[in-house]
């Protein structure tokens, strides 16, 4: 079963009424793309960064980093690699010699980080923006918590690829620029982010975090932590509507994506790229071809009428049960 479901992962992820979605995988080392690509994935709908910074004093060269980036385009061409920046402090890799934070999960994490040390920033968006030249690249901001963040990072952006042109280095210039949404500052500005950017990537892990106030490593409250809480719900509905309006694409590539009881409720608020762990692939696109769109829209509906998660879950389990 196991081997028809790794095979299966190369037939197209299409619904029942034909739409077709994108099912990508996450990694974290550049060598994991093989995984996702023998699963059958379309492509990197994540590739978180911070591996490179582990467990060293200095900080990776942008050489360095180029490289890395290159080797996980070199085996997905003409596919999407959506190359996270770095995601450091809070739960993640931490940076050398930081001060330490109370709480770092609130502190100076991720773009924080990012806009508060530019340099280290810049070397990382030069690699990229030279990597880019061999594939099809997309820059993932992550932890976006207001616009001008955005905008920071679009000046920034603006002066690695001037350097470059400087410099002389081959580099691709117009790169897809997008933001996590994560943060429930960023789910409800998501219309005015919109306006900002090319894609949106709902990062659950997150999200259910910081809407919740649960730790998402703490097991003492892990039995709170949950995609259903109907407040979630109501914030991935407003972002995709906001995403809609502005014709902005809704993807997502927190670990909701990857249960396969949940994608039935993910296409039926219109999204339409899932990105996962390479192993899940496969039985995600298989939940994807049982599932009828506009079946899903209209159990959704139904869904945000419920206010708490046992109804919710008892609603999925009678729907769409059989998908597990
Ligand atoms: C998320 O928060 O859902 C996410 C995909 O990012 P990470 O798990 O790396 O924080
Ligand atoms: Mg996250």
């Amino acid at each position: 079963r196991r081997a028809f479901y790794a095979r299966s992962g190369h037939l197209p992820a299409k619904t029942r009424d034909g739409i077709e979605l994108t099912v990508m995988g996450n990694i974290e080392m550049p060598e994991e793309v093989v995984a996702v690509k023998d699963r059958g994935g379309d492509g990197i709908g994540l590739y978180r960064t911070e591996f490179q910074y582990l467990a060293r004093q200095d900080f990776p060269s942008e050489d360095e980093l180029y490289e890395h980036y290159k080797d996980v385009l070199d085996v997905m061409p003409g596919q999407p690699v959506t190359i996270r920046t770095l995601d450091i402090n809070g739960d993640k890799a931490m940076a050398h010699n930081s001060d330490i934070e109370e709480n770092p999960v609130l502190g100076l994490r991720a773009i924080r980080y990012c806009l508060k040390k530019p340099e280290v920033f810049i070397t990382q968006l030069r690699a990229i923006l030279r990597a880019a030249q061999h594939g099809q690249v997309r820059i993932l901001v992550p932890m976006i918590s207001k616009i001008e963040e955005v905008q920071q990072t679009r000046r920034l952006l603006e002066k690695a690829a001037e350097s470059l042109k400087k410099e002389g280095f081959r580099h691709q210039r117009r790169v897809p620029l997008g933001i996590m949404i994560e943060v429930p500052s960023a789910a409800i500005m998501a219309d005015a982010l919109a306006r900002e950017v090319d894609f949106f990537s709902i990062g659950t892990n997150d999200l259910i975090q910081y809407t919740m106030a649960i730790d998402r490593g703490n097991r003492h409250v892990a039995y709170l932590y949950s995609p259903l809480h109907p407040a979630v719900l109501r914030l991935l509905k407003h972002v995709t509507e906001a995403g809609a309006r502005h014709n902005v694409p809704v993807f997502m590539c927190g670990e909701m994506a990857g249960e396969s009881i949940y994608v039935p409720i993910l296409l039926g608020l219109g999204i339409k790229e899932l990105s996962v762990n390479a192993q899940a692939i496969p039985l995600i696109k298989s939940a994807v071809r049982a599932v009828d769109v506009e079946q899903a829209r209209q159990f959704v509906d139904r869904l945000l009428q419920q206010t708490t998660i046992a109804q919710i879950e008892k609603l999925l389990e009678t729907t769409y049960g059989d998908l597990k």
